[in-house]
């Protein structure tokens, strides 16, 4: 998979990236050709937490054996948050973030 550096415009391997931080919600990343930090913009990033949970707590809900009724609901409620989830993986567009002085 490969993202593409807001400050330079090089396409990264993602396996190229050494530096990494969690921020919560937010994981920002080092490119390694201009050391700008990125990351997926806050509200992608949140969009993408919800697609997955979705599909995470529908696939439980389902386990669980709910009323069969549902089971298609729930099914296609977690199609649709995966397919959220994994747009945003690979379309989503990442920003530089604000330079934190040392
Ligand atoms: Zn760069």
């Amino acid at each position: 998979m490969k993202v593409t550096c807001p400050g330079c415009q090089a396409k990264i391997n993602v396996k190229d990236i050494k530096n990494i931080k969690k921020k919560g919600l937010q994981v920002e990343k080092q490119c390694p050709s201009c050391h700008v930090w990125f990351s997926l913009n806050t509200t992608l990033s949140f969009m993408k937490m919800l697609g997955v949970s979705l599909l995470l707590i529908t696939s439980l809900l389902n386990l669980s054996g709910t009323n069969s009724e549902y089971s298609l609901l729930f099914s296609s409620l977690g199609f649709v948050g995966i397919v959220i989830a994994l747009l945003i993986t690979f379309f989503g567009k990442n920003e530089i973030v604000a330079k934190q002085k040392n």
